[in-house]
């Protein structure tokens, strides 16, 4: 038969720049509905007693909600904040505005769009699922590293399934790119958070899926990813890159998929509650036999920034915890059909998997 290609969504308007977050204001005064119409912002509560909470253009009865970036984003949590504006409010919103890590930017594409759409944010989980077009959505990132901020899904934690809301609608409106806004990250989180973008890279250009379209950003988000963690340049001029490679990095996986390391840390993410940029390292690190460059060069980054990760994550766990874990990462097919090919099941075998997890 012929080939049917995916006719991909891509964000409309992007601002990059240093300082260019105190453009929000402007940006968003056209898109205001009405004065009885607010803007919700969502942020990161780390910003709560910080600058950034100073110069939020509230206008009217806009509000802030802060929330807590500790826990990956539920769809319960989703659910609770749809409600809460929705009984708050006579009017829908002007639009949301999601400000932090890939957790915020992630709550926020599913509060946009469960604002929008009847029922509840699991019944959304999934590919292709919601009809109607999300509430304006503005998305500004506080760390580089996941691409949450370019992609089509919002990876939320339900009562069964770890499992993007995969749309059309998840793409921000509008995303303002401003690096200053990741000076405050710690040196542990940075790195962390970094190495998903990394490990997408990897992933995605040592796929099966790989093309030209994912090839040409996946290229440029590795180097900037080298260059970033491996060469001693300015820290100004690093923010900026590194916050450029979380973009190309999203935006080579969309054309594509991840693979092996995601597919774990899916299990330990949802077994453990380890969050998915250590997760990935935690895996990532034991993955020389598919990943052999990569590992690699993941070696030489731990090294130079002097990243200790976690030991004995896994060793306290039971058969039934690793049947668990086991279970939910064989569960993400077309990572594992990337990264191994269409016969995967033969190669990565229960077994295998679990010998992989007893390392961590
Ligand atoms: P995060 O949002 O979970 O934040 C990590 C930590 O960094 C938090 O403690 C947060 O408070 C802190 N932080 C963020 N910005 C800061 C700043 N400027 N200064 C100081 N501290 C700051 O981290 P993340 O790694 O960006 O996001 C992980 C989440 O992203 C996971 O839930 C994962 O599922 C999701 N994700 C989504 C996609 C997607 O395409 N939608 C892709 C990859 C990952
Ligand atoms: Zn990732």
């Amino acid at each position: 038969g012929k080939t049917t290609y995916r006719n991909f969504p891509m964000v409309p308007r992007v601002v990059f720049g240093k300082g260019s977050f105190s453009q929000l204001g402007d940006i968003l005064l056209p898109k205001r509905k009405n004065s009885e119409a607010p803007f919700i912002f969502l942020i990161d509560d780390f910003f709560e007693n910080h600058m950034l909470a100073l110069q939020i253009p509230l206008l009217f009865n806009d509000e802030i909600i802060f929330i807590s970036a500790e826990e990956e984003p539920k769809t319960e949590q989703v659910d609770a904040i749809v409600a809460r504006i929705n009984e708050k409010y006579d009017e829908k919103p002007s639009g949301i505005v999601g400000i932090g890590g890939g957790t915020l930017l992630d709550l926020a594409k599913a509060v946009s769009i469960l604002l929008n759409n009847k029922g509840t944010a699991k019944d959304y989980q999934g590919w292709d699922l919601v009809h109607k077009p999300a509430l304006y959505h503005v998305g500004i990132p506080t760390i580089s590293g996941t691409g949450a901020e370019v992609s089509r899904t919002t990876v939320l934690l339900g009562p069964e399934r770890k499992l993007g809301i995969n749309s059309d609608y998840t793409t921000y409106d509008q995303v303002i790119l401003d690096p200053d806004l990741t000076k405050t990250v710690p040196k542990d989180q940075w790195f962390y958070t970094g190495m998903d973008c990394f490990i997408h890279c990897i992933e995605s250009l040592n796929g099966t899926y790989i093309n030209a379209f994912s090839k040409s950003y996946g290229e440029k988000a590795l180097e900037l990813c080298k260059e970033v963690f491996l060469e001693d340049i300015p820290e100004s001029e690093s923010r900026d890159r590194l916050m450029m490679a979380s973009w190309h990095g999203g935006m080579s996986i969309a054309y594509s998929q991840v693979g092996i390391a995601h597919a774990m840390s899916y299990g330990l993410s949802y077994l453990l509650g380890v969050k998915h940029g250590l997760g990935n390292c935690l895996v990532f690190q034991h993955l020389q036999e598919f990943y052999p460059e990569g590992v690699k060069l993941f070696d030489q980054m731990l090294e130079k920034h002097n990243i200790q990760l976690p030991k004995g994550v896994c060793s306290n766990l039971t058969q039934d915890d690793f049947d668990i874990m086991v279970h939910v990462a064989l569960g993400m097919e077309a990572l594992w059909e990337n990264a191994l090919g269409p016969q995967w099941k033969t190669i990565m075998t229960p077994e295998r998997l679990q010998a992989l997890y007893e390392k961590i």
